[in-house]
């Protein structure tokens, strides 16, 4: 399917032609569409062969690839995608969904069972932390926020030991589930921590309990989970891979240890991606490098000019992390770049709502990661199911806004922002 010297390649540039020979589709240089249900096979033996394969009723002979059978199993439009997904982190596998929701419920689903425990960071995007918080509770898996044992220093491997069995009520952890940067405070939580205690709580004669990253803010360009110790690296793809707030879709790469079950359950589940996403998909990584570079140096220079302003009461931005704060140390060590997310601190709700609707060139609404800014009020919005308590706890306030910065042209940007933060001047006065 691909040769050695294209193996050995950057993925920014694999991502124009890996994995797909322009002679399987009469010389098209970019791969069809495959829109169809399903696949015909040569004989009946030969579909009875690759149900076996695909059913795991037999272990395929060497160099026996699955065979396509109908498109909620696999399609070549999905398979290519996956292939390229895979690049990024050097996966070993890789996996697309309908969405960013759907690849972390079938990878929850497929590795979690009542009574067991999953350990997750805080705040979460509010989709996940409804998950986490009311729907796998329903189901009788445990979860519990680990944020104070991962980030308080000076515990011991013992005393969070300890303060887990006291949380887990003894029982079994089987993932350990992390956002980071953490949507929408762009906090950091260590993957690599993480991994050391999933092996610290490994039990002779059971697995190792996953670790899970939700890399959809920072990768797969500025963060490499797989790097630091992660077994699947869940992305919502509508985000900067889709990157044209065009789609909706949802990405796990990974170990194959840690995704072939999830690749299984997705089958049953009927959580795949449709072939022309995928497609749209495919295009789309081929600017993924650019346009994460664009947009990252777009948000530098307005998360700087945000914080050099007297309305603004604070930004988190990766790129503004001083080299005495703590927290250097570990994004030095984890990520690659800033990204271009900036949660910006106003004093109250009205400050907030006023820097919003001031704003013109950059658009209200949800979503994240596309070539276009966007602006948001976490509070009211994407963490609105969120407990009100909790979202305070943990940064998101009535004044907090999340700025996703886009491609535009930087001086369109800084007019836009200087304009809307004038705005803001001018109802304080
Ligand atoms: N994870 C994060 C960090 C998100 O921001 C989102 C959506 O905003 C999701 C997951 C869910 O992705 P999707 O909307 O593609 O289902």
């Amino acid at each position: 399917m691909h040769s050695e010297t294209e193996q050995r390649r950057n993925p920014a540039s694999e991502m124009m032609s890996y994995g797909y020979r322009p002679d399987w589709s009469e010389g098209s240089i970019k791969p069809p569409v495959f829109m169809t249900s399903t696949f015909v096979f040569g004989s009946a033996a030969e579909g009875k062969r690759f149900f076996e394969v695909a059913y795991g009723l037999r272990e395929p002979d060497d160099g026996e690839e699955t065979g396509l059978i109908y498109s909620r199993l696999n399609n070549p439009s999905i398979e290519i995608l996956e292939n390229r997904l895979c690049r990024w982190e050097q996966a070993e596998q890789g996996l697309s969904f309908s969405s960013g929701m759907s690849a972390i419920t079938t990878t929850m689903l497929t590795h979690l069972r009542p009574g067991d425990v999953l350990l997750h960071s805080a705040p979460l995007y509010g989709g996940t932390d409804h998950i986490v918080n009311v729907t796998l509770p329903e189901f009788g898996i445990i979860t519990v926020p680990i944020d104070d044992f991962l980030t308080k220093p000076g515990l011991t491997e013992t005393e969070i030991k300890q303060r887990l069995q006291i949380s887990t009520q003894g029982r079994r952890v089987k993932m350990i589930y992390l956002e980071t940067p953490a949507n929408p405070t762009n906090s950091l939580r260590d993957i690599s921590a993480a991994r050391r205690l999933a092996e610290s709580l490994t039990v002779a004669d059971d697995n190792r309990p996953l670790v899970v990253v939700d890399n959809t803010f920072l990768g797969p360009i500025w963060q490499k989970p797989l790097d630091h110790g992660a077994d699947i690296s869940i992305y919502s793809a509508t985000k900067h891979m889709g990157g044209h707030g065009d789609l909706i879709a949802g990405a796990a790469v990974g170990t194959r240890e840690a995704l072939e079950p999830v690749a299984a359950m997705r089958t049953f589940l009927g959580t795949m991606l449709d072939p022309h996403t995928a497609w749209l998909l495919t295009r789309s990584l081929e600017t993924l490098n650019l346009r994460m570079h664009r947009a990252t140096q777009n948000a530098e220079a307005l998360a700087t000019m945000l914080i050099e302003h007297p309305v603004v009461q604070g930004v988190r931005y990766l790129g503004l992390i001083a080299e005495d704060d703590p927290e250097y140390e570990l994004y030095r060590r984890q990520c690659l770049g800033p990204g271009s997310m900036i949660a910006v601190y106003f004093k109250d709700e009205a400050e907030a709502f006023c820097f919003i609707d001031a704003l013109d060139m950059i658009r209200l609404a949800v979503s994240l990661g596309g070539t276009e800014s966007l602006v948001e009020h976490p509070a009211t919005m994407t963490h609105a199911g969120v407990d009100p308590a909790e979202n305070l706890e943990h940064g998101v306030t009535e004044g907090l806004v999340r700025l996703s910065i886009g491609v535009e042209h930087i001086d369109d940007l800084v007019t836009d922002i200087s304009n809307a933060l004038d705005a803001v001047a001018g109802l304080a006065n």
